[in-house]
């Protein structure tokens, strides 16, 4: 079997230290450049918006950052299921989702999203890192109230976070929209 397809049937990983793969030591080149994302490595961090001079950029190395290898590798190590009611707008939820992401990613390229499925009234979202999907449960029940829960995997760490958006909860928003 290839290492591709093991990893595609065992989506969260294989790793037995239970270090996060975000905390997975790589070497890269200072300075390197993401060749999907844009992202710069250099100083040991990888930073997105970060701009090169030009002697700089001419001897940058083009790599995949550990966020887009995860991504694309499917790998996941946060969770956030999302239960909702009919009085919720799921084009506000993603957007804010898509927000939590967006601020993360300038400073932490490497965390982001992985997918997002709604599955009935269930939207679930995997993240490259548990940080990232803890960050979005709570954002998430800041902006539409709920009740949160968090788990994590004994295995290796991996934190599935849920959320359950009450109607009720709604009013308060409301409310605060017209105050
Ligand atoms: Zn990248």
């Amino acid at each position: 079997m290839t290492k591709a397809l093991i990893r595609s049937l065992n989506r969260r990983g294989t790793q037995s230290d239970k270090t996060p793969p975000v905390a997975r030591k790589q070497k890269f080149n200072d300075p390197s450049i993401c060749q999907r994302c844009g992202a710069v490595y250099t100083e040991k961090t990888w930073r997105r918006g970060r701009r090169l001079t030009g002697e700089a950029a001419a001897k940058a190395k083009w790599v995949t950052c550990p966020g887009c290898a995860q991504a694309a590798a499917g790998e996941y190590y946060g969770q956030v299921l999302i239960d909702v009611d009919d009085t919720v707008d799921r084009n506000a939820i993603l957007a804010r989702i898509r927000n939590v992401e967006r601020r993360a990613m300038i400073t932490q390229p490497e965390r982001r999203i992985v997918a997002t499925n709604w599955g009935g009234k269930t939207l679930d979202i995997l993240t490259t890192s548990q940080k990232l999907a803890h960050r979005i449960a709570c954002e998430v029940e800041k902006a539409f109230g709920g009740v949160v829960h968090f788990s994590w995997s004994d295995d290796d760490g991996a934190l599935l976070a849920t959320v359950k958006i009450a109607s009720s909860k709604m009013k308060l928003r409301k409310r605060a929209k017209s105050a």
